[in-house]
Protein backbone atom coordinates (compact mmCIF):
# COMPACT_ATOMS: atom_id res chain seq x y z
CA UNK A 1 0.00 0.00 0.00
CA UNK A 2 1.91 3.59 -0.81
CA UNK A 3 2.02 6.19 1.44
CA UNK A 4 0.01 9.40 0.36
CA UNK A 5 1.02 12.24 2.84
CA UNK A 6 -2.57 14.61 3.02
CA UNK A 7 -2.29 17.40 0.36
CA UNK A 8 -1.12 21.10 1.58
CA UNK A 9 -4.35 22.60 3.35
CA UNK A 10 -2.96 26.07 1.36
CA UNK A 11 -1.48 25.80 -2.06
CA UNK A 12 1.14 27.47 -3.56
CA UNK A 13 0.26 28.41 -6.79
CA UNK A 14 1.93 30.17 -9.79
CA UNK A 15 -0.57 31.38 -12.57
CA UNK A 16 0.83 31.98 -16.29
CA UNK A 17 -1.50 34.88 -17.70
CA UNK A 18 -2.01 34.93 -22.09
CA UNK A 19 1.00 36.53 -23.54
CA UNK A 20 -1.56 38.11 -25.74
CA UNK A 21 -2.03 41.08 -23.71
CA UNK A 22 -1.45 42.59 -20.41
CA UNK A 23 -3.95 41.98 -17.71
CA UNK A 24 -6.82 44.83 -17.75
CA UNK A 25 -6.71 45.94 -21.57
CA UNK A 26 -9.33 43.16 -22.64
CA UNK A 27 -6.82 41.95 -25.46
CA UNK A 28 -6.33 38.45 -23.66
CA UNK A 29 -10.53 38.67 -24.31
CA UNK A 30 -12.83 36.46 -21.70
CA UNK A 31 -9.92 34.33 -19.85
CA UNK A 32 -8.79 37.61 -18.18
CA UNK A 33 -11.76 37.44 -16.29
CA UNK A 34 -11.81 33.99 -15.27
CA UNK A 35 -8.32 34.59 -14.15
CA UNK A 36 -9.29 37.29 -12.09
CA UNK A 37 -12.06 35.62 -10.48
CA UNK A 38 -10.43 32.77 -9.76
CA UNK A 39 -7.00 34.38 -9.01
CA UNK A 40 -9.53 36.49 -5.99
CA UNK A 41 -11.21 33.33 -4.77
CA UNK A 42 -7.82 31.29 -4.08
CA UNK A 43 -6.00 34.76 -2.77
CA UNK A 44 -9.42 35.37 -0.17
CA UNK A 45 -9.54 31.46 0.28
CA UNK A 46 -5.60 32.36 2.28
CA UNK A 47 -3.48 30.04 -0.63
CA UNK A 48 -0.91 31.21 -2.09
CA UNK A 49 -0.77 33.02 -5.90
CA UNK A 50 1.23 34.88 -7.96
CA UNK A 51 0.52 35.46 -11.33
CA UNK A 52 2.86 36.07 -14.39
CA UNK A 53 1.69 38.50 -16.77
CA UNK A 54 2.86 40.86 -19.56
CA UNK A 55 4.05 43.92 -18.80
CA UNK A 56 1.24 46.77 -18.88
CA UNK A 57 -1.12 44.61 -16.51
CA UNK A 58 -3.66 47.22 -15.16
CA UNK A 59 -4.84 44.82 -12.26
CA UNK A 60 -4.82 46.18 -8.79
CA UNK A 61 -1.24 45.64 -7.37
CA UNK A 62 -2.76 45.44 -3.56
CA UNK A 63 -4.81 42.66 -4.28
CA UNK A 64 -3.05 40.29 -6.43
CA UNK A 65 1.15 39.55 -6.54
CA UNK A 66 2.03 40.06 -10.25
CA UNK A 67 5.45 39.46 -11.65
CA UNK A 68 5.53 40.99 -14.75
CA UNK A 69 7.54 39.69 -17.65
CA UNK A 70 8.55 41.98 -20.90
CA UNK A 71 9.07 41.01 -24.60
CA UNK A 72 6.89 40.92 -27.97
CA UNK A 73 3.06 39.88 -27.46
CA UNK A 74 2.40 36.30 -28.94
CA UNK A 75 0.52 36.21 -32.12
CA UNK A 76 -3.25 35.11 -31.45
CA UNK A 77 -4.46 32.25 -32.74
CA UNK A 78 -7.74 33.61 -33.63
CA UNK A 79 -5.79 35.01 -36.98
CA UNK A 80 -4.21 32.23 -38.12
CA UNK A 81 -5.29 29.22 -40.47
CA UNK A 82 -5.42 25.54 -38.99
CA UNK A 83 -2.27 24.05 -40.57
CA UNK A 84 -0.08 27.37 -40.01
CA UNK A 85 3.35 26.76 -38.53
CA UNK A 86 3.35 27.64 -34.88
CA UNK A 87 5.77 31.06 -34.96
CA UNK A 88 7.64 32.95 -31.88
CA UNK A 89 8.60 36.72 -32.54
CA UNK A 90 12.25 37.46 -31.59
CA UNK A 91 12.52 37.80 -27.55
CA UNK A 92 9.27 36.09 -27.05
CA UNK A 93 7.06 37.06 -24.19
CA UNK A 94 5.17 34.22 -24.26
CA UNK A 95 9.26 31.94 -23.89
CA UNK A 96 9.89 34.80 -21.36
CA UNK A 97 7.26 34.16 -18.96
CA UNK A 98 7.50 30.48 -19.11
CA UNK A 99 11.42 31.13 -18.95
CA UNK A 100 10.53 32.98 -15.66
CA UNK A 101 8.23 29.88 -14.20
CA UNK A 102 10.82 27.42 -14.72
CA UNK A 103 12.88 29.71 -12.79
CA UNK A 104 10.86 29.39 -9.51
CA UNK A 105 8.73 26.22 -10.05
CA UNK A 106 10.23 24.96 -6.93
CA UNK A 107 8.84 27.28 -4.64
CA UNK A 108 5.01 25.86 -6.12
CA UNK A 109 2.53 23.10 -5.83
CA UNK A 110 1.09 23.89 -9.08
CA UNK A 111 1.77 25.99 -11.88
CA UNK A 112 -1.82 26.81 -14.12
CA UNK A 113 -1.45 28.12 -17.77
CA UNK A 114 -3.97 30.29 -19.41
CA UNK A 115 -2.32 30.97 -22.63
CA UNK A 116 -4.12 29.46 -25.74
CA UNK A 117 -0.25 28.55 -27.03
CA UNK A 118 1.69 25.49 -28.02
CA UNK A 119 4.52 26.29 -25.76
CA UNK A 120 3.96 25.44 -22.74
CA UNK A 121 1.80 22.10 -23.71
CA UNK A 122 5.15 21.36 -25.30
CA UNK A 123 6.93 22.21 -21.98
CA UNK A 124 5.53 20.48 -19.75
CA UNK A 125 7.20 17.52 -19.36
CA UNK A 126 10.48 19.52 -19.23
CA UNK A 127 9.09 20.95 -15.70
CA UNK A 128 9.47 19.50 -12.36
CA UNK A 129 6.22 21.20 -10.85
CA UNK A 130 2.90 20.12 -12.21
CA UNK A 131 0.99 21.87 -14.59
CA UNK A 132 -2.75 22.36 -15.29
CA UNK A 133 -3.79 23.58 -18.80
CA UNK A 134 -6.99 26.07 -18.79
CA UNK A 135 -7.90 25.99 -22.45
CA UNK A 136 -9.39 29.01 -23.09
CA UNK A 137 -10.59 28.88 -26.83
CA UNK A 138 -12.22 25.91 -29.05
CA UNK A 139 -9.67 24.01 -31.47
CA UNK A 140 -8.24 26.22 -34.03
CA UNK A 141 -4.40 24.96 -35.00
CA UNK A 142 -3.71 21.37 -35.57
CA UNK A 143 0.03 21.41 -33.82
CA UNK A 144 -1.93 22.64 -30.60
CA UNK A 145 -4.58 19.94 -31.25
CA UNK A 146 -1.79 17.56 -31.09
CA UNK A 147 0.29 18.91 -27.86
CA UNK A 148 -2.60 19.00 -26.31
CA UNK A 149 -4.13 15.68 -27.13
CA UNK A 150 -0.43 14.21 -25.97
CA UNK A 151 -0.44 15.89 -22.67
CA UNK A 152 -3.82 14.59 -22.17
CA UNK A 153 -2.29 10.96 -22.66
CA UNK A 154 0.81 11.57 -20.26
CA UNK A 155 -0.63 13.71 -17.63
CA UNK A 156 -4.55 12.48 -17.11
CA UNK A 157 -6.67 14.95 -15.85
CA UNK A 158 -4.64 18.16 -16.24
CA UNK A 159 -6.51 19.72 -19.29
CA UNK A 160 -9.56 21.95 -18.16
CA UNK A 161 -11.61 23.33 -20.21
CA UNK A 162 -14.54 25.71 -19.75
CA UNK A 163 -17.60 23.78 -21.66
CA UNK A 164 -18.06 20.30 -23.03
CA UNK A 165 -18.91 21.96 -26.43
CA UNK A 166 -15.58 23.42 -26.64
CA UNK A 167 -13.69 20.21 -25.47
CA UNK A 168 -15.71 18.58 -28.28
CA UNK A 169 -14.38 20.44 -30.68
CA UNK A 170 -10.73 18.80 -30.20
CA UNK A 171 -9.47 15.48 -31.70
CA UNK A 172 -7.78 12.64 -29.08
CA UNK A 173 -8.20 13.83 -26.13
CA UNK A 174 -7.72 11.04 -23.56
CA UNK A 175 -10.28 11.58 -20.14
CA UNK A 176 -10.74 12.95 -17.34
CA UNK A 177 -11.37 15.92 -18.79
CA UNK A 178 -12.37 18.77 -16.75
CA UNK A 179 -15.28 21.18 -17.12
CA UNK A 180 -15.20 24.38 -15.58
CA UNK A 181 -17.39 26.76 -16.66
CA UNK A 182 -17.45 30.36 -15.26
CA UNK A 183 -18.41 32.39 -13.01
CA UNK A 184 -18.63 35.92 -11.92
CA UNK A 185 -18.82 38.32 -8.94
CA UNK A 186 -22.42 39.19 -9.26
CA UNK A 187 -22.24 42.11 -6.57
CA UNK A 188 -20.61 44.09 -9.33
CA UNK A 189 -23.78 43.31 -11.86
CA UNK A 190 -27.07 45.26 -10.95
CA UNK A 191 -30.39 44.56 -12.10
CA UNK A 192 -32.45 46.65 -14.56
CA UNK A 193 -35.90 45.80 -14.57
CA UNK A 194 -36.66 48.65 -17.40
CA UNK A 195 -34.44 48.93 -20.11
CA UNK A 196 -34.24 51.72 -22.63
CA UNK A 197 -34.99 51.06 -26.25
CA UNK A 198 -31.57 49.94 -26.84
CA UNK A 199 -29.47 46.57 -27.82
CA UNK A 200 -26.08 45.45 -26.67
CA UNK A 201 -22.88 43.88 -27.93
CA UNK A 202 -20.15 42.73 -25.69
CA UNK A 203 -16.32 41.72 -26.74
CA UNK A 204 -13.29 41.95 -28.74
CA UNK A 205 -14.16 43.57 -32.24
CA UNK A 206 -12.94 40.54 -34.60
CA UNK A 207 -14.22 38.74 -37.03
CA UNK A 208 -15.12 35.35 -34.82
CA UNK A 209 -17.47 37.62 -32.92
CA UNK A 210 -20.05 37.88 -36.05
CA UNK A 211 -20.25 41.68 -34.77
CA UNK A 212 -21.62 42.45 -38.56
CA UNK A 213 -24.83 40.59 -38.31
CA UNK A 214 -25.99 42.94 -34.73
CA UNK A 215 -25.26 45.73 -36.56
CA UNK A 216 -27.30 44.51 -39.31
CA UNK A 217 -30.22 43.68 -36.89
CA UNK A 218 -29.35 47.62 -35.36
CA UNK A 219 -30.10 48.40 -39.18
CA UNK A 220 -32.72 46.72 -40.08
CA UNK A 221 -34.98 46.98 -36.80
CA UNK A 222 -33.55 50.89 -36.19
CA UNK A 223 -32.92 50.06 -32.47
CA UNK A 224 -29.93 51.48 -30.74
CA UNK A 225 -26.63 49.28 -30.69
CA UNK A 226 -24.17 49.78 -28.18
CA UNK A 227 -21.32 48.21 -28.99
CA UNK A 228 -18.48 47.61 -26.30
CA UNK A 229 -15.09 46.00 -26.27
CA UNK A 230 -11.48 46.58 -27.24
CA UNK A 231 -10.81 46.64 -30.89
CA UNK A 232 -8.29 43.76 -31.93
CA UNK A 233 -8.96 44.12 -35.77
CA UNK A 234 -8.74 47.60 -36.95
CA UNK A 235 -9.67 46.14 -40.83
CA UNK A 236 -12.83 44.49 -39.96
CA UNK A 237 -14.21 47.26 -37.63
CA UNK A 238 -13.02 50.14 -40.80
CA UNK A 239 -15.04 47.55 -43.03
CA UNK A 240 -18.48 47.61 -40.85
CA UNK A 241 -18.52 51.34 -40.32
CA UNK A 242 -18.23 51.52 -44.16
CA UNK A 243 -20.86 48.94 -45.06
CA UNK A 244 -23.60 49.82 -42.35
CA UNK A 245 -23.14 53.95 -42.64
CA UNK A 246 -26.44 55.65 -40.72
CA UNK A 247 -26.87 52.28 -38.79
CA UNK A 248 -27.66 53.68 -35.27
CA UNK A 249 -24.41 52.04 -33.32
CA UNK A 250 -22.51 53.62 -30.74
CA UNK A 251 -18.87 52.52 -29.64
CA UNK A 252 -18.19 53.14 -26.29
CA UNK A 253 -14.76 51.68 -26.48
CA UNK A 254 -13.77 48.72 -23.87
CA UNK A 255 -15.05 49.77 -20.29
CA UNK A 256 -14.20 48.77 -16.84
CA UNK A 257 -16.86 46.58 -15.32
CA UNK A 258 -18.52 49.14 -13.61
CA UNK A 259 -18.93 51.06 -16.48
CA UNK A 260 -19.92 48.50 -19.11
CA UNK A 261 -22.59 46.66 -16.91
CA UNK A 262 -24.11 49.96 -16.09
CA UNK A 263 -24.46 50.32 -20.07
CA UNK A 264 -25.72 46.53 -20.56
CA UNK A 265 -28.05 46.50 -17.54
CA UNK A 266 -30.23 49.22 -19.59
CA UNK A 267 -30.71 47.25 -22.82
CA UNK A 268 -33.33 45.40 -24.00
CA UNK A 269 -31.16 42.31 -24.66
CA UNK A 270 -27.13 41.15 -25.40
CA UNK A 271 -26.80 39.88 -28.79
CA UNK A 272 -24.10 37.30 -29.57
CA UNK A 273 -23.62 36.77 -33.12
CA UNK A 274 -20.04 33.67 -33.03
CA UNK A 275 -19.14 32.46 -36.17
CA UNK A 276 -16.61 29.80 -33.97
CA UNK A 277 -17.74 27.75 -31.23
CA UNK A 278 -17.64 29.97 -28.59
CA UNK A 279 -15.77 28.30 -25.86
CA UNK A 280 -17.79 30.08 -23.25
CA UNK A 281 -18.80 33.44 -23.25
CA UNK A 282 -18.50 35.45 -20.32
CA UNK A 283 -20.46 38.02 -21.43
CA UNK A 284 -23.60 36.10 -21.26
CA UNK A 285 -23.40 35.22 -17.93
CA UNK A 286 -22.59 39.39 -17.52
CA UNK A 287 -25.71 40.50 -19.08
CA UNK A 288 -27.56 37.55 -17.16
CA UNK A 289 -26.41 39.14 -14.28
CA UNK A 290 -27.96 42.34 -14.83
CA UNK A 291 -31.52 41.11 -15.77
CA UNK A 292 -30.49 41.04 -19.53
CA UNK A 293 -31.79 38.73 -21.92
CA UNK A 294 -29.03 36.89 -24.20
CA UNK A 295 -30.25 36.43 -27.78
CA UNK A 296 -27.05 34.21 -29.43
CA UNK A 297 -26.73 32.01 -32.29
CA UNK A 298 -27.16 28.49 -31.37
CA UNK A 299 -23.52 27.21 -31.27
CA UNK A 300 -20.91 26.41 -28.61
CA UNK A 301 -20.87 28.01 -24.96
CA UNK A 302 -23.65 30.04 -25.32
CA UNK A 303 -26.30 27.31 -26.46
CA UNK A 304 -25.26 25.52 -22.77
CA UNK A 305 -26.17 28.80 -21.18
CA UNK A 306 -28.76 30.55 -22.68
CA UNK A 307 -32.24 28.66 -21.64
CA UNK A 308 -34.43 29.45 -25.18
CA UNK A 309 -37.14 31.16 -24.48
CA UNK A 310 -36.55 32.10 -20.73
CA UNK A 311 -33.58 33.75 -20.43
CA UNK A 312 -32.81 34.52 -23.86
CA UNK A 313 -33.34 32.70 -27.30
CA UNK A 314 -30.85 30.44 -29.37
CA UNK A 315 -31.18 31.06 -33.12
CA UNK A 316 -30.18 29.51 -36.21
CA UNK A 317 -26.56 29.82 -36.46
CA UNK A 318 -25.73 33.11 -38.68
CA UNK A 319 -29.03 33.82 -39.66
CA UNK A 320 -29.57 37.97 -39.05
CA UNK A 321 -33.61 37.15 -39.82
CA UNK A 322 -33.49 34.58 -36.63
CA UNK A 323 -31.37 37.36 -34.66
CA UNK A 324 -34.35 40.11 -35.61
CA UNK A 325 -37.08 37.23 -34.90
CA UNK A 326 -35.87 37.02 -31.70
CA UNK A 327 -35.67 40.88 -30.82
CA UNK A 328 -39.07 40.83 -31.46
CA UNK A 329 -40.17 37.90 -28.78
CA UNK A 330 -37.95 39.66 -26.33
CA UNK A 331 -41.48 40.97 -24.02
CA UNK A 332 -42.18 37.11 -23.47
CA UNK A 333 -38.35 37.15 -20.88
CA UNK A 334 -38.30 37.92 -17.24
CA UNK A 335 -35.47 39.69 -16.45
CA UNK A 336 -35.90 38.36 -13.10
CA UNK A 337 -35.44 34.81 -14.20
CA UNK A 338 -31.88 35.92 -16.23
CA UNK A 339 -30.89 37.61 -13.16
CA UNK A 340 -32.22 34.19 -11.43
CA UNK A 341 -30.04 31.85 -13.62
CA UNK A 342 -27.09 34.12 -13.11
CA UNK A 343 -27.32 33.76 -9.50
CA UNK A 344 -27.90 29.85 -9.17
CA UNK A 345 -25.65 28.59 -11.98
CA UNK A 346 -22.77 30.94 -12.51
CA UNK A 347 -21.48 32.28 -9.05
CA UNK A 348 -18.17 32.84 -7.94
CA UNK A 349 -17.92 30.48 -4.80
CA UNK A 350 -18.85 27.35 -6.76
CA UNK A 351 -16.43 28.08 -9.46
CA UNK A 352 -13.43 28.37 -7.15
CA UNK A 353 -14.58 25.51 -5.66
CA UNK A 354 -14.27 23.81 -8.92
CA UNK A 355 -10.87 24.49 -9.96
CA UNK A 356 -9.66 23.59 -6.22
CA UNK A 357 -11.28 20.41 -6.68
CA UNK A 358 -9.46 20.00 -10.56
CA UNK A 359 -6.21 21.50 -8.84
CA UNK A 360 -6.18 18.62 -5.55
CA UNK A 361 -7.30 15.76 -8.04
CA UNK A 362 -3.95 16.77 -10.35
CA UNK A 363 -1.99 16.60 -7.08
CA UNK A 364 -3.59 13.63 -5.72
CA UNK A 365 -2.94 11.82 -9.11
CA UNK A 366 0.80 12.65 -8.59
CA UNK A 367 1.30 11.37 -5.50
CA UNK A 368 -0.15 7.81 -6.50
CA UNK A 369 1.77 8.05 -9.27
N1 LIG B 1 -15.31 43.22 -21.73
C1 LIG B 1 -15.09 44.29 -20.87
N2 LIG B 1 -15.38 45.54 -21.29
C2 LIG B 1 -15.90 45.80 -22.51
C3 LIG B 1 -16.14 44.71 -23.38
C4 LIG B 1 -15.84 43.43 -22.96
O1 LIG B 1 -14.64 44.10 -19.74
O2 LIG B 1 -16.12 46.96 -22.83
C5 LIG B 1 -14.94 41.86 -21.30
C6 LIG B 1 -16.13 41.05 -20.81
O3 LIG B 1 -16.41 41.36 -19.48
C7 LIG B 1 -15.64 39.61 -20.98
C8 LIG B 1 -14.62 39.70 -22.10
O4 LIG B 1 -14.41 41.08 -22.36
O5 LIG B 1 -15.02 39.17 -19.81
C9 LIG B 1 -15.06 38.96 -23.33
O6 LIG B 1 -15.07 37.61 -23.02
P1 LIG B 1 -15.86 36.46 -23.77
O7 LIG B 1 -15.71 35.20 -22.96
O8 LIG B 1 -17.27 36.86 -24.03
O9 LIG B 1 -15.14 36.28 -25.19
P2 LIG B 1 -13.61 36.07 -25.66
O10 LIG B 1 -13.03 37.43 -25.84
O11 LIG B 1 -12.90 35.29 -24.58
O12 LIG B 1 -13.70 35.31 -26.93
Amino acid sequence: MQNISPLPKRLKLLFVSTPVGGLGTGLGGGVELSLYNIAKYFIEQGHTLQIVAPSGSLWNRDIFNIVEITGNLQIIAQIQERDTPITMPDNSLLANMWEYARSVQNEYDLIVNFAYDWLPFYLTPFFQTPIAHFVSMGSLSNALDTVIAQISKLYPGTIGFYTPSQGATFPSLTPPLYYLSSGIDLSLYQFCAEPKEQLAILGRISPEKGLEDAVAVAAQTNIPLKIMGKIQDQAYWQKIINDYQGAPIEYLGFLPTDKMQQVVRECKALLMAPRWVEAFGNVAIEALACGVPVISYARGGPAEIVKDGKTGFLVEPDSVTGLIDAVKRLDSIDRYECRKQAETEFSLLPLGARFLQWFEDILQRIQRM
